[in-house]
């Protein structure tokens, strides 16, 4: 292979190496551009000398200055950047150049599961809510007795599926804080996958009470006898009720209205649905310099086409949009979209300043391994993945997201914790990575997208999609676009599986709670 460099912006003066190996010393770019040592693949290589204190550009904006003399053919590392400050949120544009709507894209569907409530399920899933971590591994236990002795007999189930987490009691449940991980679990309870009727196991004496974690339902409570006819949810079984003796007694009841639920969900049936019912929620981890390159606009082209197709498509991790948030807020559809994507930052920068940290604690070690020098490069190759549309609407941590087009639904940037959260609202994840992550959740289908066709070759049975073609021109941003558009609408239809789902792999949920523990 030629020594090759991609350059995404005129104004850029550092580009990214390609070679799977990196180049050496002396290598010769077409072009002339001549590497004054070796450089590892998906590092940062000087196009034009740069002085110390002078801008380092790429995507045509600044990620960072000099902090040496830089002459050209040089590898850039880390420490020769010095991370600039953070666009002000007061002197942002607002609403400044609002994209036009796309053209509408017709006539693509998926075949999914309608719920008496008008949302649309891309799995059939069994889902046992919990209020609290204390009844985890009696759920667990049960769930494994529904797998083994149910299941079998309910083909048209996908799953059965313990809603487990480290919530629901031991913490300050008044606090503000609270809100988030309790609005994400309640909006998780009623996934639309699960056919829109939560089945909940309580403790009885935790600070998340049922009635909390579903306000506005009226929830009926489940007795260990007779067998309960299940209808419209919620129900409601609690672990110290006073007709459950032993535990064998609570097994026992757990898998009987388990089985009545299967019984119900085993009808359901696929039926052709406009694309428009997808809810995509959109998530990079173990991010590269090429995920900026790659995958990400990739990801953004397929976006947009979900957005002409009426979809809704959630990006999210606010730490890796806080440094471009100026090329967002010209982009909300108003001034007020615009204001509430500026009151999502600032909630973020004090709660990374109450714990005394910074935007500088992301990336991670592996992101620095894959040529990523800091936030502000990583979170310009992050919200590549919004795509060119107008941002509709904004959603605070965990709440539901019903606004069709692109939205911003607030999530840390922790892969495991923005996909809890993202459960809220999506009905599909797409996930890309360059340093590569065997990540995967139950509840819906996560298809993983690769930066570099190294590791796509490396885990041919992880990733699900391969945008590396595009960094050697053997492939275009459009063609991967449409590819993971279509793969989407496959996936969403049970007609193709993504290798998470192959292989079982499902991440525990972890819901952000930025409030007190007791
Ligand atoms: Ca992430």
């Amino acid at each position: 292979m030629q020594p090759l460099y991609v350059r995404v912006h005129a104004r850029d003066n550092v580009a990214i190496i390609v070679n799977p190996d990196g180049v050496r010393a002396g290598d010769l770019f077409a072009g002339g551009l001549t590497a004054a040592e070796a450089i590892p693949q998906s590092h940062k290589i000087v196009l034009r000398a740069i002085a110390e204190g002078e801008p380092i550009v790429r995507y045509g904006e600044v990620i960072g200055t000099a902090t040496r003399d830089l002459s050209t053919g040089a590898w850039v590392r880390e420490d020769m950047l010095r991370l600039p400050t953070a666009p002000a949120l007061d002197e942002l544009p607002l609403a400044t150049a609002t994209p036009a709507d796309p053209e509408p894209l017709e006539g693509h569907t998926f075949n999914g599961y309608r719920n008496a409530d008008g949302s649309v399920g891309t799995k059939n899933i069994l889902g046992i809510t919990t209020t609290v971590q204390c009844v985890a591994p009696t759920v667990d236990y049960a769930v494994r007795l529904i797998k083994t002795k149910l299941l079998p007999r309910f083909p048209n189930v996908d799953d059965v599926v313990a809603i487990t987490h480290t919530y629901g009691c031991g913490v300050a449940i008044d606090a503000p804080g609270a809100a988030v991980p309790i609005r994400t679990l309640g909006h998780i309870a009623k996934h639309p996958n699960f056919g829109g009727a939560p089945l909940v196991v309580s403790l009885g004496c935790e600070k998340l009470q049922p009635s909390r974690l579903l306000p506005h339902a009226s929830l009926q409570r489940l007795a260990s006898a007779p067998l309960p006819v299940l209808a419209d949810g919620p129900y409601v079984l609690k672990l110290q009720d006073q007709e459950l003796r032993g535990f064998e007694s609570i097994i026992n009841a757990i898998l009987g209205f388990a089985e009545k639920r299967l019984a119900e969900l085993d009808k359901r049936r696929r039926t052709s649905c406009p694309a428009s019912e997808l809810s995509v929620g959109l998530q990079c981890g173990g991010s590269d310099a090429f995920s900026g390159v790659t995958c990400n606009p990739a990801v953004g082209y397929a976006a947009d086409l979900l957005v002409r197709a009426g979809a809704t498509v959630m990006f999210s991790e606010v730490t890796e949009v806080r440094d471009a948030v100026h090329l967002l807020t010209p982009r909300a559809a108003n001034r007020e979209v615009a204001r509430d994507l500026i009151r999502e930052m600032r909630w973020y920068d004090e709660y990374l300043e109450r714990g005394s940290a910074d935007r500088s604690a992301n990336p991670t070690p592996g992101n620095k391994r894959g040529g990523l020098a800091n936030v502000v490069e990583k979170a310009l190759g992050s919200v590549a993945k919004a795509g060119t549309t107008a941002l509709k609407a904004v959603a605070t941590h965990g709440e539901r997201v019903t606004t069709k087009g692109l939205v911003f639904a607030a999530t840390p940037a922790s892969d495991f914790i923005c996909g809890t959260q993202q459960l809220a609202s999506m009905n599909m994840h797409v996930f890309t990575t360059g340093e590569g992550s065997p990540y995967g959740l139950a509840l819906v289908p996560v298809v993983k997208v690769s930066s570099r066709t190294a590791l796509a070759e490396r885990w041919f049975d992880l990733i699900d999609l391969d945008a590396g073609p595009i960094a050697t021109g053997e492939a275009t941003i459009e063609d991967v676009g449409w590819e993971l558009f279509r793969f989407m609408l496959d996936v969403a239809s049970g007609r193709k599986k993504t290798w998470a789902d192959h292989w079982g792999l499902h991440n525990a949920l972890a819901p952000f709670n930025p409030g007190p523990v007791t």
